[in-house]
């Protein structure tokens, strides 16, 4: 058993705790890792709200880190100690049905199917205080030591800096794949984004990366532009400067609409400004955004009827044990340049910081 602290999320609407726990032993089939750094995704976030369904509370949150292996349980032959790996919030088991098929990447195992408050075998590694604790998405990279199922870990070149590639355990990999697979957007085409986060600035790069010509960002907050530029916006919005629905904004400004509308905010109203933001006939809009649970959306079928695609992504269409290592390769190939998404960057005991740097939109 490993002593270490891990940030504790308590109960819903309460700051996390930075606590001393107890890491049990991988068992069979199970990877135990050190982390060495993770990022905060607004899933996190919808959490701590009470907002993202199955969770259970006491939890360790967290599900974009790298690390380092420390030990392995029986049987696993992936990973060694020593090698570095990005846990995976959606596994690759492998052997369901979507896993078989090369066009799918959401794993039946996928938390959305399975709750992952637990390890498979239905208990916890962690312990803090003689309670148990849950995991959340296996990953739990909220802890300097985690316990993930072999299926949830990709191993990584060694030469990969973990405090950087620790975005594409989520965010990153998220918001470029929404864009290169899930959209496949065409060279010279029209793209809108609405948020610019770390996922909605990740779909920016996806767009130029695959050579849209023009890429349209959408977001009130204003100080997120010079970085959409930087990454490759062509246009940006702030929906509260326009006298019409933003929509119609884009619609004009294109003509008849893009090509490719991206929601990566998670609101019912800007997931339908997207979806009517993209032309009437051969458009699509991808919702990336995750909603509260519960909520509901209300739309006019006439949006779709004309011929509009509407398209949900899940951790950008990567089948993530498969590709994460390649993504990470063409990190350190230059390909792209997710180094320029970190904003800040602070110890672990201050991961309620970090919270509040994200609610401040920095
Ligand atoms: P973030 O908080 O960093 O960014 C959200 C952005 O949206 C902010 O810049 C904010 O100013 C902007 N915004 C808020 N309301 C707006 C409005 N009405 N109009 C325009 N812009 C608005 O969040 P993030 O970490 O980038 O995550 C974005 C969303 O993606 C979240 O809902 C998150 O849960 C979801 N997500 C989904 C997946 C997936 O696999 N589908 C993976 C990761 C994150
Ligand atoms: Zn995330
Ligand atoms: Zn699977």
């Amino acid at each position: 058993v490993i002593r270490c602290r891990a940030a504790v999320a308590w109960a819903v609407g309460k700051p996390l705790s930075v606590e001393e726990v107890e890491v049990a032993p991988p068992k069979t089939g199970e990877v135990r890792i050190k982390i060495v750094a993770t990022g905060i995704c607004h899933t996190d976030e919808h959490v701590l709200k009470g907002f993202f369904p199955n969770v259970e509370f006491p939890v360790i949150l967290g599900h974009e880190g790298a690390g380092i292996v420390e030990s392995v349980g029986e049987g696993v032959t992936a990973v060694k100690p020593g090698d570095k790996v990005i846990p995976l919030c959606l596994p690759q088991c492998g052997e369901c049905s979507f896993c078989l098929n090369p066009e799918a990447n959401y794993c039946l195992k996928c938390h959305l199917s399975e709750s992952q408050n637990l390890l498979p075998d239905k208990t916890t590694r962690f312990t803090c205080k003689g309670k148990q604790i849950h995991h959340f998405l296996w990953v739990s990279t909220f802890a300097e030591y985690t316990v993930v199922p072999e299926y949830a870990v990709a191993k990584i070149d060694p030469a990969a800096p973990l405090d950087k590639v620790c975005l594409l355990g989520c965010g990153f990999s998220t918001g470029y794949g929404a864009a290169i697979n899930t959209a496949k957007v065409k060279p010279g085409s029209t793209c809108a984004i609405f948020g610019l986060g770390g996922v909605g600035l990740s779909v920016v790069m996806g767009c130029k990366a695959a050579g849209a010509s023009r890429i349209i960002a959408v977001d009130i907050n204003k100080d997120k532009f010079a970085k959409a530029k930087e990454l490759g916006a062509t246009d940006c919005i702030s929906p509260h400067d326009c006298k019409k629905p933003i929509q119609e904004v884009l619609t004009e400004m294109t003509g008849q609409g893009v090509d490719y509308s991206f929601e990566a905010i998670g609101h019912a109203e800007t997931m339908i400004a997207a979806l009517a933001s993209c032309n009437m006939n051969t458009g699509m809009c991808v919702m990336v955004g995750v909603l509260d649970s519960g909520s509901e959306i209300s739309l006019d079928p006439m949006l779709l009827l004309t011929g509009r695609t509407w398209k949900g992504s899940v951790f950008g269409g990567w089948k993530s044990r498969d590709c994460i290592p390649k993504l990470v390769s063409s990190y350190l190939e230059k390909k792209f340049n997710s180094d320029l998404l970190i904003t800040h960057t602070l110890p672990f005991a201050k991961v309620n910081e970090g919270f509040e740097l994200l609610r401040a939109g920095k």
